[in-house]
């Protein structure tokens, strides 16, 4: 399918619960897939083609295009399904944690007078409140925290 829209939700027709799929990479989903969304459940749960409801929630499940040494071990059936083109599904958080990007240059951290600096000018510009957490934590004594939670008070239209 294609990522443009990589949601998609399967609803089971037996238990009437759905689970709300992403597709992390391009390649076939199936139609069916077991019900997922009731333990013990044997229903198959029907795609929604990529028009999941409105009020879905979040995915819980992602699509991913496994290695072929990783497909080879799912046996014929998942390997079948993988030369065609398959993804395999698992539960988001069970892959392998994303690789960081290469970056080009280490961030350095913002000196404490560039904090201040650019809060003040935030603050003149109206949206202090972007910047008031970090510089809550770096710079305010206990006293002008509550003065300044005082003063938004005062301020919220
Ligand atoms: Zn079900």
């Amino acid at each position: 399918m294609s990522l443009a829209q990589p949601i998609n939700a399967y609803i089971c027709p037996k238990c009437g619960v759905g689970v709300v799929t992403i597709d992390r990479d391009e390649g076939v989903t199936p139609a069916l897939i077991r019900c997922r969304g009731t333990p013990g459940c044997d229903g198959m749960a029907r795609s929604c083609w990529y028009r999941p409801p409105k009020d879905a929630p979040a995915p819980v499940l992602e699509w991913y295009r496994p290695t072929e040494k990783e497909a080879k071990r799912k046996g014929s059936g998942l390997y079948q399904h993988f030369l065609q083109g398959g993804l395999f599904l698992r539960v988001i958080g069970d892959g392998p944690p994303p690789q960081p990007e290469p970056e080009a240059e280490p961030k350095k951290p913002l000196s404490a007078k560039t904090l201040r600096k650019r809060f003040e000018m935030l603050k003149a510009a109206g949206t202090a409140e972007v910047g008031t957490a970090r510089w809550n934590r770096t710079w305010a004594t206990r006293a002008e925290r509550r003065a300044r939670a005082r003063l938004a008070r005062y301020e919220r239209p």
